[in-house]
């Protein structure tokens, strides 16, 4: 017989919300081992002969999946992948860049991203260097290879809101990337220049501009993304003025021929871990 949550907390859990668990209630534990696989043990009050009987439960559940949460990245990475697997691997370097290789019948698109490049199959991506790439950096490259159009960059930068349908994604642009980048990188330009020289960053300090540094990223052919960074100090005639700090990601205008809105979030944060050293 199955173990639901309310099984759980009502036969099982001692229900005195003690928080040895680390949650605030027993109740709450109860959900965490039956949708997300918290062992049972976790909870210290329970008789070793309970725990070993509910187990059997459990794990029949678990294998049935019933009640577990989705895991919702791997979800997407099944849609993702059975998008992208009808596609001609030999196309791709037109629409997206990169280039063909060769594996006895196979072939391969070796597509660079960020500093390093990944290869391509119907069936899968690696990273050439052998590190591996997080369920969500697949969804986002396989949604890449679908949707990619082959329009070059022009050159003509814009801000995320001034794409349709982001204005929901504003804030999470702010609260994920930019709040971030300034709390990381505020009065320290040169870290910021020399951990984005480390990913490929290309720094320009124009005379226009000369509280501030703007820094050119290629993570993949096609997608180039401007990093603007002002955290400035200017000496007047009154006395050193400070100006809070600001960080603006711009997008080339083609950038939604190549990506679709989630995915410009999922690379603008990847950047973000990328510059602050976040895995
Ligand atoms: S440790 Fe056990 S008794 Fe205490 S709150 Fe967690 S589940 Fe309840």
């Amino acid at each position: 017989m199955a173990l639901s949550v309310v099984d759980l907390y009502r036969d099982i859990l001692p229900k005195t919300n003690c928080k040895d668990c680390g949650y605030s209630t027993c109740l709450a534990f109860a959900s965490m081992v039956v949708s997300e696989k918290l062992p049972l043990d976790t909870c210290p009050h329970l008789e070793p002969e309970i725990i070993e009987r509910c187990r059997t439960e459990l794990d029949e559940q678990y294998a049935a999946g019933k009640w577990l949460k989705r895991d919702m990245a791997q979800d997407a990475f099944e849609w993702a992948r059975e998008k992208a697997s009808s596609m001609d691997i030999a196309d791709l370097p037109e629409r997206i860049g990169g280039q063909l290789l060769k594996s006895g019948d196979k072939i391969i698109l070796e597509l660079p991203y960020f500093t390093g490049s990944v290869l391509i199959t119907n069936e899968n991506i690696t990273k050439k260097d052998g590190s591996e790439l997080t369920r969500w950096e697949k969804v986002f490259l396989y949604n890449h290879i679908a949707q990619g159009g082959s329009s070059f960059p022009t050159g003509k930068w814009k801000g995320l809101i001034e794409f349709p349908n982001t204005v929901s994604k504003i804030k999470s642009m702010v609260d994920h990337v930019e709040l971030p980048l300034i709390e990381r990188f505020k009065r320290k330009t040169e870290e910021l220049i020399e951990k984005a020289t480390e990913i490929g960053g290309i720094i320009k300090k124009d005379k226009d501009q000369s509280s501030g540094i703007s820094i050119l990223f290629c993570p993949l052919p096609k997608v180039p993304i401007k990093l603007m960074f002002w955290d400035i100090s200017i000496n007047d005639d009154f006395g050193n003025v400070d100006f809070d700090p600001e960080v603006k990601l711009l997008f080339d205008e083609t950038i939604i021929e190549h990506l679709d809105i989630e995915s410009i979030m999922f690379l603008s944060e990847r950047l973000k871990q990328l510059l602050c050293d976040e895995p």
